[in-house]
């Protein structure tokens, strides 16, 4: 496994559009299992591949370390292909990014999500969740339309992280990140 480079705020790939996964060999199983080292080195709890330079529509999502017991999924997971098809409720999480370092943000997003995706061999798959596993899913899968968590933020909010957001795209990221 390799780790792989995270792009941060203010590169381009941030703000593209991914396309979806059609060809499921082994080289998109490598891919994903050095997305989920990268992840996890990085102590993060979901990763887009926007994030680390690619295109393809896949995120990796692990809240192991978020979720309380009674919760399933508890391993990390690759969903590939993920289409949000219903949403319902509504609560405020603050949330990371590990594109965005140091940046923490409350944002409103609906509470319960259904999400049909593939797995890594191509199987379809359906699934409800609601809690923490809800929110990074729709969190990455905006990273896979080009969507970042502070365009939520009001125009006031998001003056208030100017000088922050600034440095992250001059490439001053902050030490230890
Ligand atoms: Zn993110």
């Amino acid at each position: 496994m390799a780790l792989l480079d995270l792009k941060y705020y203010g590169d381009p790939i941030l703000r593209k559009e991914t396309h979806s996964v059609k060809e499921f060999d082994s080289e998109l199983e490598r891919f994903a299992q050095d997305m989920i080292e990268t992840m996890t080195t990085n102590i993060g709890v979901g990763l887009a591949a926007p994030q680390v330079d690619d295109l393809r529509s896949l995120i990796i999502i692990d809240v192991s370390s978020e979720e309380d017991e009674e919760e399933e999924n508890l391993e990390p997971f690759i969903l590939v292909n993920p289409d949000i098809i219903e949403l319902s409720g509504n609560c405020v999480i603050e949330e990371g990014c590990l594109s965005i370092p140091e940046v923490r943000v409350e944002v409103e997003r609906p509470e319960e999500i259904r999400v049909i995706y593939q797995d890594i061999k191509g199987n379809k798959k359906d699934l409800k969740c609601d809690g923490i596993l809800a929110r990074v899913i729709q969190h990455e899968v905006d990273h896979l339309r080009g969507r970042l968590m502070i365009d939520y933020l009001s125009s006031v909010k998001r003056d208030l992280l100017k000088s922050k957001l600034q440095k992250i795209s001059r490439g001053e990221i902050p030490a230890g990140v």
